[in-house]
């Protein structure tokens, strides 16, 4: 373990409480700290000295008075250490480096394609850490560690994707990511799947920092979900994150989908599904603004075409958003979130997809008189949501007995 996680690991509760107090809200002065810890001075100053004396929060200006002297404000020192946070999704990956605020303090990304194989992906994301290091000129040992959201279904403890469907590549089965990545970066890694992170990034530090009822959903190649339920993760076996995607919508007449069954949301509504649609309507005849031969046609041109009104493009867009929002009430009933984030490519592409969902998963839900949940489109941290929760993901794990 590297110095700054034996600090951690030997930092009292209160010391891990007034450290997350601080990352979440700081900068705050001792009174602030006082009031959130409810303890009393003497025990806040014994708590805060060690973090002191190592320099990890630090004196950062004054607050306002309330009469008489000024109060010092405190926070975390943002140069004390870094943190990677780090997306692998099938349609790109993404890297992150930040401070212990979680700020992001550079980026990388990537697009992936039928040559990004593990061995390819995980010897560019150690090129990128590289250079990291060299353009903040730091010591490796000043990164505390690397968290990483990637595609489930994944074995958490063992660290390893299982066999997740749909990378452009081959060799994306049964993949030992935590230790390839452990070798290659020369850091601890954990992991989970992205969704859990991006929803734990808008629970901590977002769009859902006051709610403790979030879904998060993640429209790309596939539809990825993750939950907070009463400030706790809702766990699915083998930590899959795709069970919303497979909620069967259309038992009687539904299309065969790749997991076997019949009728599942994302034969419909994920991107996959909305080109293959959208193409064999074009192979039929049917009429449409986009002039790109048929085999190039992606998603991206599809959600344009519809914004600029062309019929073909609207109807599939629209018959895709219709089945995920009637999924979404389904969900909704059952889970009862205050919070609904939509997120990934397709809502970031399609004002109209976004709509439609949100339109029908309100007029769908049991309690019609239930006008308490908030939508977002993107939430707080949109693309950067998944490579973030990672990188918390990293902290939280010193400063709670929490498990994620
Ligand atoms: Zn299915």
């Amino acid at each position: 373990m590297s110095d700054i996680g034996q600090f951690f690991a030997k930092l009292s509760p209160g010391g891990k409480e007034t450290f997350s107090l601080l990352q979440k809200d700081g900068p705050l002065t001792k009174n602030d700290l006082l009031v959130r810890a409810k303890t009393n001075l003497s025990t806040l100053n014994r708590i805060m000295q060690p973090l002191e004396s190592e320099r990890f929060v630090v004196e950062t200006g004054v607050g306002e008075s309330s009469g008489g002297r000024k109060p010092v404000l405190y926070d975390l020192n943002k140069k004390k250490f870094y943190v990677l946070g780090i997306d692998i999704s099938r349609p790109y990956t993404q890297l992150i480096i930040t401070n212990p605020k979680l700020d992001i303090v550079d980026k990388r990304f990537f697009n992936m394609d039928e040559s990004h194989t593990p061995e390819k992906t995980t010897r560019l994301i150690g090129c990128i850490v590289e250079e990291f290091i060299a353009k903040l000129n730091i010591e490796r040992q000043a990164i505390l560690g690397a968290g990483l959201g990637t595609v489930g279904p994944l074995d958490r403890s063992q660290g390893i994707m299982i066999n997740p469907v749909n990378f452009a590549a081959s060799g994306w089965v049964g993949v030992p990511i935590k230790s390839i990545l452990e070798q290659e970066l020369k850091l601890p890694v954990v992991i989970d799947n992205g969704a859990n992170t991006a929803v734990l990034a808008e629970h901590y530090l977002g769009a859902g920092k006051t709610y403790k009822n979030i879904a998060y959903f993640n429209c790309s190649i596939g539809i990825r979900t993750g939950a907070i339920s009463a400030g706790n993760i809702v766990r699915t076996i083998n930590d899959a994150e795709d069970a919303f995607g497979h909620m069967v919508i259309d038992f009687v007449d539904g299309e065969l989908c790749s997991c076997g069954n019949y009728g599942c949301i994302e034969r419909y509504s994920s991107i996959v599904a909305i080109v293959q649609k959208f193409t064999v309507a074009l192979k039929k005849g049917r009429i449409s603004k986009v002039t790109k031969p048929i085999e190039q046609i992606d998603y991206l041109d599809i959600c344009t075409a519809a914004e600029t009104g062309d019929e073909l493009a609207k109807e599939i867009i629209n018959n895709a958003a219709t089945i995920f929002g009637a999924g979404l009430a389904n969900y909704i009933n059952l889970l009862n979130p205050s919070l609904v984030i939509l997120s990934g490519p397709l809502i970031k592409e399609s004002e109209l997809f976004y709509q439609i969902c949100i339109t029908t998963a309100l007029k769908r839900i049991y309690s019609k008189t239930n006008n308490r949940i908030i939508f977002s489109r993107g939430g707080h941290f949109d693309e950067n949501a998944i490579s973030l929760g990672a990188a918390a993901m990293v902290i939280e794990r010193y400063l709670s007995k929490r498990q994620f």
